[in-house]
Protein backbone atom coordinates (compact mmCIF):
# COMPACT_ATOMS: atom_id res chain seq x y z
CA UNK A 1 0.00 0.00 0.00
CA UNK A 2 2.81 2.25 0.32
CA UNK A 3 3.63 3.71 -3.03
CA UNK A 4 7.30 2.90 -4.35
CA UNK A 5 8.74 6.83 -5.16
CA UNK A 6 8.91 7.15 -8.98
CA UNK A 7 6.59 4.74 -9.75
CA UNK A 8 3.05 5.82 -11.55
CA UNK A 9 -0.23 5.23 -9.67
CA UNK A 10 -3.19 3.73 -11.36
CA UNK A 11 -6.02 4.28 -8.61
CA UNK A 12 -7.89 1.49 -10.74
CA UNK A 13 -5.63 -1.34 -9.41
CA UNK A 14 -6.67 -0.75 -5.90
CA UNK A 15 -9.32 -2.15 -4.93
CA UNK A 16 -11.08 -0.25 -2.25
CA UNK A 17 -12.87 -3.13 -0.49
CA UNK A 18 -9.96 -4.58 0.23
CA UNK A 19 -9.60 -5.92 3.82
CA UNK A 20 -6.75 -7.88 3.78
CA UNK A 21 -6.18 -11.05 5.45
CA UNK A 22 -9.30 -10.56 7.23
CA UNK A 23 -12.98 -12.25 6.53
CA UNK A 24 -14.46 -9.56 8.93
CA UNK A 25 -14.49 -7.21 11.46
CA UNK A 26 -14.99 -9.06 14.12
CA UNK A 27 -11.49 -11.00 13.56
CA UNK A 28 -10.02 -7.57 13.07
CA UNK A 29 -11.02 -6.44 16.50
CA UNK A 30 -8.17 -8.20 18.74
CA UNK A 31 -5.53 -7.06 16.30
CA UNK A 32 -7.01 -3.70 16.35
CA UNK A 33 -7.01 -3.03 19.75
CA UNK A 34 -3.45 -4.34 20.10
CA UNK A 35 -1.97 -2.06 17.61
CA UNK A 36 -3.91 0.74 19.48
CA UNK A 37 -2.04 -0.01 23.04
CA UNK A 38 1.13 -0.14 21.18
CA UNK A 39 0.45 2.91 20.30
CA UNK A 40 -0.22 4.75 22.79
CA UNK A 41 2.80 3.29 24.40
CA UNK A 42 4.86 4.69 21.31
CA UNK A 43 3.28 7.98 21.72
CA UNK A 44 4.32 8.25 25.69
CA UNK A 45 7.78 7.26 24.69
CA UNK A 46 7.90 10.21 21.75
CA UNK A 47 6.45 13.02 24.10
CA UNK A 48 9.03 11.61 26.61
CA UNK A 49 11.80 11.76 24.15
CA UNK A 50 11.23 15.33 22.55
CA UNK A 51 13.19 14.43 19.92
CA UNK A 52 10.83 13.88 16.44
CA UNK A 53 7.41 15.23 15.39
CA UNK A 54 4.94 12.65 13.77
CA UNK A 55 3.03 14.09 11.09
CA UNK A 56 0.15 12.61 9.46
CA UNK A 57 -1.76 13.52 6.71
CA UNK A 58 -4.77 12.48 5.75
CA UNK A 59 -6.54 12.92 2.04
CA UNK A 60 -9.43 11.85 0.29
CA UNK A 61 -12.58 12.62 -1.43
CA UNK A 62 -15.44 13.68 0.71
CA UNK A 63 -17.05 11.15 2.73
CA UNK A 64 -13.69 9.07 2.97
CA UNK A 65 -13.26 8.78 6.58
CA UNK A 66 -10.57 11.18 7.25
CA UNK A 67 -12.27 12.38 10.76
CA UNK A 68 -13.28 9.01 11.51
CA UNK A 69 -9.89 8.00 10.78
CA UNK A 70 -8.63 10.49 13.77
CA UNK A 71 -11.25 9.75 16.29
CA UNK A 72 -10.76 5.84 16.11
CA UNK A 73 -6.87 5.62 15.55
CA UNK A 74 -6.11 8.26 18.07
CA UNK A 75 -8.52 6.66 20.35
CA UNK A 76 -6.02 5.40 22.90
CA UNK A 77 -3.46 7.84 22.44
CA UNK A 78 -3.40 11.22 25.48
CA UNK A 79 -4.54 14.22 23.95
CA UNK A 80 -2.03 16.42 25.22
CA UNK A 81 0.56 15.11 23.06
CA UNK A 82 -1.80 15.22 19.89
CA UNK A 83 -2.66 18.02 17.44
CA UNK A 84 -5.05 18.27 15.09
CA UNK A 85 -5.27 20.83 12.15
CA UNK A 86 -7.82 21.16 9.23
CA UNK A 87 -7.31 23.08 6.34
CA UNK A 88 -10.45 24.81 4.95
CA UNK A 89 -10.47 27.39 2.19
CA UNK A 90 -7.80 29.83 2.67
CA UNK A 91 -8.07 33.03 4.29
CA UNK A 92 -7.68 36.72 2.45
CA UNK A 93 -4.13 36.66 4.65
CA UNK A 94 -3.08 32.91 3.63
CA UNK A 95 -3.44 33.84 0.16
CA UNK A 96 -1.62 36.42 0.09
CA UNK A 97 1.47 34.22 0.69
CA UNK A 98 3.04 31.26 -0.10
CA UNK A 99 1.12 28.07 -0.28
CA UNK A 100 3.32 26.68 2.06
CA UNK A 101 2.93 29.50 4.94
CA UNK A 102 0.08 27.65 6.78
CA UNK A 103 0.99 24.23 7.01
CA UNK A 104 4.42 25.30 8.23
CA UNK A 105 2.74 26.86 10.91
CA UNK A 106 1.26 23.82 11.58
CA UNK A 107 3.86 21.21 11.23
CA UNK A 108 4.24 19.17 14.86
CA UNK A 109 6.76 20.18 17.43
CA UNK A 110 9.04 17.51 18.66
CA UNK A 111 7.43 15.21 20.81
CA UNK A 112 3.94 15.54 19.30
CA UNK A 113 1.92 13.92 16.58
CA UNK A 114 0.06 16.44 14.47
CA UNK A 115 -2.52 15.07 12.12
CA UNK A 116 -3.89 17.13 8.91
CA UNK A 117 -7.06 16.33 8.09
CA UNK A 118 -6.52 18.00 4.32
CA UNK A 119 -3.55 19.58 4.04
CA UNK A 120 -0.96 21.29 1.22
CA UNK A 121 -2.06 18.93 -1.32
CA UNK A 122 -4.91 20.98 -1.58
CA UNK A 123 -2.69 22.84 -3.64
CA UNK A 124 -2.41 20.79 -6.10
CA UNK A 125 -6.19 18.55 -6.32
CA UNK A 126 -9.00 21.34 -5.64
CA UNK A 127 -6.70 24.13 -7.01
CA UNK A 128 -6.06 22.02 -9.94
CA UNK A 129 -9.50 20.79 -10.58
CA UNK A 130 -11.35 23.99 -9.94
CA UNK A 131 -8.45 25.93 -11.40
CA UNK A 132 -8.10 27.72 -8.49
CA UNK A 133 -4.87 28.61 -10.04
CA UNK A 134 -3.03 28.67 -13.37
CA UNK A 135 -2.00 25.51 -14.41
CA UNK A 136 1.76 26.56 -14.58
CA UNK A 137 1.68 27.79 -10.85
CA UNK A 138 -0.16 24.27 -9.73
CA UNK A 139 2.56 22.62 -11.96
CA UNK A 140 5.80 23.65 -9.85
CA UNK A 141 3.77 23.04 -6.90
CA UNK A 142 4.97 19.42 -6.81
CA UNK A 143 8.53 19.48 -6.77
CA UNK A 144 8.08 22.77 -4.19
CA UNK A 145 5.92 19.77 -1.71
CA UNK A 146 8.82 17.36 -2.27
CA UNK A 147 11.52 20.08 -1.33
CA UNK A 148 9.64 21.01 1.85
CA UNK A 149 8.93 17.66 3.12
CA UNK A 150 12.43 16.76 2.70
CA UNK A 151 13.42 20.07 5.08
CA UNK A 152 11.08 18.82 7.46
CA UNK A 153 12.14 14.56 7.71
CA UNK A 154 15.73 16.60 8.01
CA UNK A 155 14.71 17.98 10.62
CA UNK A 156 13.00 15.89 13.05
CA UNK A 157 10.12 15.12 11.52
CA UNK A 158 9.07 11.80 10.64
CA UNK A 159 5.87 12.24 7.91
CA UNK A 160 3.34 9.41 6.64
CA UNK A 161 0.45 10.33 4.28
CA UNK A 162 -2.55 8.67 3.56
CA UNK A 163 -4.63 8.47 0.74
CA UNK A 164 -8.37 6.78 1.96
CA UNK A 165 -9.26 5.20 -1.02
CA UNK A 166 -12.96 4.90 -1.36
CA UNK A 167 -14.87 4.34 -4.53
CA UNK A 168 -17.82 6.61 -5.79
CA UNK A 169 -21.00 4.10 -5.01
CA UNK A 170 -19.37 3.88 -1.77
CA UNK A 171 -19.35 7.81 -1.65
CA UNK A 172 -23.08 7.39 -2.77
CA UNK A 173 -24.19 5.04 -0.09
CA UNK A 174 -22.61 7.37 2.41
CA UNK A 175 -23.87 10.62 1.23
CA UNK A 176 -27.29 8.91 1.28
CA UNK A 177 -26.99 8.05 4.71
CA UNK A 178 -26.45 11.49 5.71
CA UNK A 179 -29.70 12.45 4.25
CA UNK A 180 -31.58 9.71 6.51
CA UNK A 181 -29.75 10.48 9.34
CA UNK A 182 -30.82 13.45 11.49
CA UNK A 183 -27.65 13.07 13.61
CA UNK A 184 -25.50 13.37 10.60
CA UNK A 185 -27.62 16.43 8.59
CA UNK A 186 -25.12 18.90 9.65
CA UNK A 187 -22.79 16.90 7.83
CA UNK A 188 -24.36 16.85 4.59
CA UNK A 189 -23.08 19.70 2.52
CA UNK A 190 -24.38 20.02 -1.37
CA UNK A 191 -21.09 21.10 -2.28
CA UNK A 192 -20.00 17.29 -1.80
CA UNK A 193 -22.70 16.30 -4.60
CA UNK A 194 -21.40 18.87 -6.73
CA UNK A 195 -17.89 17.76 -6.01
CA UNK A 196 -18.90 14.41 -7.01
CA UNK A 197 -19.59 15.54 -10.46
CA UNK A 198 -16.25 15.95 -10.50
CA UNK A 199 -14.70 12.41 -9.48
CA UNK A 200 -12.99 11.33 -12.09
CA UNK A 201 -10.63 14.93 -12.33
CA UNK A 202 -10.08 14.19 -9.08
CA UNK A 203 -9.15 10.64 -9.21
CA UNK A 204 -6.45 11.82 -12.01
CA UNK A 205 -5.25 14.44 -9.84
CA UNK A 206 -4.68 12.38 -6.75
CA UNK A 207 -2.89 9.70 -9.31
CA UNK A 208 -0.51 12.46 -9.91
CA UNK A 209 -0.06 13.52 -6.67
CA UNK A 210 0.17 10.08 -5.70
CA UNK A 211 2.64 9.49 -8.19
CA UNK A 212 4.79 12.48 -7.92
CA UNK A 213 5.12 13.06 -4.20
CA UNK A 214 5.45 9.32 -2.99
CA UNK A 215 9.40 9.97 -1.61
CA UNK A 216 11.70 7.77 0.00
CA UNK A 217 11.37 10.55 3.02
CA UNK A 218 7.72 11.25 3.15
CA UNK A 219 5.85 8.17 1.50
CA UNK A 220 2.08 8.06 0.12
CA UNK A 221 0.02 5.08 1.87
CA UNK A 222 -2.93 4.10 -0.54
CA UNK A 223 -5.25 2.83 1.96
CA UNK A 224 -8.71 0.52 1.20
CA UNK A 225 -10.89 2.66 2.92
CA UNK A 226 -15.04 0.97 2.02
CA UNK A 227 -14.23 -0.76 5.03
CA UNK A 228 -13.81 1.41 8.15
CA UNK A 229 -12.67 -0.88 10.45
CA UNK A 230 -9.95 -1.81 7.83
CA UNK A 231 -9.08 1.57 7.31
CA UNK A 232 -8.88 1.95 11.20
CA UNK A 233 -6.66 -0.94 11.07
CA UNK A 234 -4.34 -0.30 7.76
CA UNK A 235 -3.66 3.40 9.22
CA UNK A 236 -2.87 2.40 13.01
CA UNK A 237 -0.28 -0.40 11.63
CA UNK A 238 1.40 2.12 9.49
CA UNK A 239 2.15 4.48 12.20
CA UNK A 240 2.83 1.79 15.03
CA UNK A 241 5.84 0.39 12.73
CA UNK A 242 7.15 3.79 11.76
CA UNK A 243 7.17 4.77 15.29
CA UNK A 244 8.71 1.51 16.30
CA UNK A 245 11.74 1.93 13.96
CA UNK A 246 12.49 4.84 15.69
CA UNK A 247 13.58 2.54 18.32
CA UNK A 248 13.19 4.62 21.11
CA UNK A 249 14.19 4.98 24.37
CA UNK A 250 12.77 6.61 27.52
CA UNK A 251 15.70 9.52 28.21
CA UNK A 252 18.03 8.67 31.47
CA UNK A 253 17.00 10.71 34.54
CA UNK A 254 17.96 14.48 34.66
CA UNK A 255 19.65 14.19 38.28
CA UNK A 256 21.03 11.69 40.21
CA UNK A 257 18.18 10.05 41.50
CA UNK A 258 20.45 7.96 44.14
CA UNK A 259 20.46 11.40 46.34
CA UNK A 260 16.91 12.28 45.81
CA UNK A 261 14.63 12.05 49.22
CA UNK A 262 11.46 12.29 49.38
CA UNK A 263 10.12 12.81 52.94
P1 LIG B 1 -14.22 18.85 5.33
O1 LIG B 1 -14.88 18.56 4.01
O2 LIG B 1 -12.73 18.69 5.27
O3 LIG B 1 -14.85 18.15 6.47
P2 LIG B 1 -15.14 21.52 4.88
O4 LIG B 1 -16.49 21.05 4.44
O5 LIG B 1 -15.03 22.79 5.66
O6 LIG B 1 -14.39 20.39 5.68
O7 LIG B 1 -14.24 21.61 3.58
C1 LIG B 1 -13.05 22.25 3.53
C2 LIG B 1 -12.94 22.78 2.11
O8 LIG B 1 -11.77 23.57 2.00
C3 LIG B 1 -12.83 21.68 1.08
O9 LIG B 1 -13.79 21.85 0.08
C4 LIG B 1 -11.42 21.86 0.52
O10 LIG B 1 -11.32 21.50 -0.82
C5 LIG B 1 -11.21 23.34 0.74
N1 LIG B 1 -9.80 23.69 0.75
C6 LIG B 1 -8.84 23.25 1.58
N2 LIG B 1 -7.63 23.74 1.22
C7 LIG B 1 -7.84 24.51 0.14
C8 LIG B 1 -6.99 25.29 -0.69
N3 LIG B 1 -5.68 25.36 -0.48
N4 LIG B 1 -7.56 25.97 -1.72
C9 LIG B 1 -8.89 25.91 -1.94
N5 LIG B 1 -9.75 25.19 -1.19
C10 LIG B 1 -9.23 24.50 -0.16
Amino acid sequence: MRVKPGSKVSLKKYDANDTGPYASQQQAEKPLLKLLDELARLQNLLYAQNKHGLLIILQGMDTSGKDGTIRHVMSSVSPLGVEVKAFKVPTEEELAHDFLWRVHKAVPRHGFIGIFNRSHYEDVLVVRVHDLAPRKVWKTRYDQINSFERILTKNGVIILKFFLHISKSEQRERLKQRLADPTRYWKFSLSDVEERQYWSIYRKAYEDALSKCSTKWAPWHIVPANQKWYRNLVVAETIVKTLQELKMEYPPPSVDLSKVVIE
